[in-house]
């Protein structure tokens, strides 16, 4: 019988030390009854806790782990709707290549290098799938172990069984996927994923042939699982891919609590991205697009950062000085927080306004500057902190230091903890900055 919220709370420490993301350990323990978070959520939480709640513990959709340092995360997801808490886990795009392609080298190499920056955070590609069309099983193995030397990534392998052990076998260690596993040879390909650490994705033309299949898995201790639902229509898709999360999170259906994998090849591209955005948008686990083509992987990308970001913590960029132009040892030196949107902002200004400049951005927790500040976490005392650890008084002659004009009320605390240093307010918006600039540093 599942247990309450009080009786859950029981089993945890009761220290209220909030790591968890709830205020109480009380709190936590409900949402864990509402199946609305994990127990591994809790750092503390105890053998006996992760005994007794056993699988109560786990989230209604299973967190899987592909590639050789079990780097990508899938799954692990407690709510349909992300303003509920947040999606765990962002959707994973793999780029497939055939084994029939030309320039597959060329092909390897530019996945490998591919590199997206997007405030602050760089995106790659996630997996690279092969696709048997005619080659024989030694030379899809010799393939797919190509695949992993060249790009490090974890390898979906969609073949004929004989081709998918060999390449299963040839790909050993790098956490790798086997796709296409159905009722005829689901027992060969468990045996090769078990013996090779892969993982499995079941597929079947209905969603019962699937539930059928995740129970024998699960039955045969075997959880490492992916569904690949069978060729549909983007409603089908759609519906599909939102009944089998809601009867994980609402009926508790063990058989359907796995992250997906989705094949997306339909001869166009535009439809092929709509598609795409349609994993995005709707709880896909992995997306494979049918080429590598960086135009899509843009919009896709930039699509997934919005969708997976955890809307209870802002973007934040890394803690550091960074440099605006070419900075020298007379350059002023600018600080704002470190929410990504306040530092983008910033930044541009004074990259329009054309002048070399330092830009030090302390920790604030990803907090906009008012709220930093009323925090406590943009004070005198903190920027002066930080300034002095960067170790960018060594790189200067004039110390210049330009505070956001909405803390102003600080400058007089940051002069006598900065000696040497002269205390600028700058403009309360970033747009009149350059306006600043000109009047006032030039
Ligand atoms: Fe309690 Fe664990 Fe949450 Fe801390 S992390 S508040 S101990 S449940």
């Amino acid at each position: 019988m599942a247990l309450n919220g009080l009786q859950i709370q029981k089993l945890l420490p009761k220290t209220n030390c909030k790591e968890c993301g709830s205020n109480t350990c009380l709190a936590f323990a409900m949402k864990l009854a509402a199946k609305k978070a994990s127990l591994t959520e809790c750092p503390y939480a105890s053998d006996e806790a992760k005994a007794v709640l056993g699988a109560d513990s786990e989230p209604p959709v299973k967190a899987v782990t592909i590639g050789a340092e079990k780097s990508n995360k899938i799954g692990g997801e407690t709510v349909l709707y992300r303003h509920e808490k947040t999606f765990v886990s962002q959707t994973l795009i793999a780029v497939n290549i055939d084994d029939t392609a030309s320039g597959i080298d060329d092909t390897l190499e530019a996945i490998r290098n591919y590199k997206l920056e997007r405030v602050g955070e760089v995106l790659t590609v996630n997996a690279v799938a092969i696709t048997q069309k005619k080659s024989d099983a030694a030379a899809f193995a010799a393939l797919a172990k190509k695949v992993w030397d060249t790009t490090c990534l974890p390898v979906i392998i969609r073949a004929n069984t004989d081709a998918a052990v060999a390449a299963a076998v040839a790909v050993k260690g790098s956490n790798s996927v086997i796709a296409g596993v159905t009722a005829d040879n689901i027992e060969v390909l468990k045996n090769a994923a078990m013996e090779n650490s892969h993982v499995l994705a079941i597929t079947a033309n209905a969603l019962d042939g699937i539930t059928e299949l995740s129970e024998r898995l699960k039955t045969e201790g075997f959880t490492n699982i992916l569904l690949q639902f069978g060729a549909e229509s983007m409603a089908e898709a759609f519906q599909t891919n939102t009944i089998a999360r809601r009867a994980a999170l609402k009926d508790s259906n063990k058989t359907l609590g796995y992250p997906t994998l989705k094949f997306i090849d339909t001869g166009d591209e535009m439809t092929d991205t709509v598609e795409a955005i349609n994993e995005i948008n709707k709880y896909g686990g992995i997306l494979v697009l049918p080429t590598f083509n960086p135009a899509q992987l843009v919009s896709l990308m930039t699509l997934r950062l919005n969708i997976y970001t955890d809307p209870q913590k802002p973007i934040q960029m890394e803690p550091k000085i960074y440099e605006i132009g070419e900075p020298g040892r007379n350059s002023p030196v600018f600080c704002t927080t470190n929410f990504s949107l306040t530092y983008f902002i910033v930044s541009g200004e004074l990259e329009n306004a054309g002048l070399s400049c330092w830009l030090a951005i302390p920790e604030c927790e990803g907090f906009s500057v008012l709220t930093a500040w009323a925090a406590g976490k943009f004070s005198g005392a903190s920027i002066a902190k930080f300034i002095k650890e960067s170790g960018i008084e060594d790189r200067l002659d004039t110390k210049r230091l330009v505070i956001p004009g909405y803390v102003s009320q600080i400058s007089g605390e940051l002069e006598e903890s900065l000696p040497g240093w002269q205390v600028l307010v700058g403009p309360q918006e970033a747009a009149d900055l350059e306006a600043f600039i000109k009047t006032v540093l030039m």
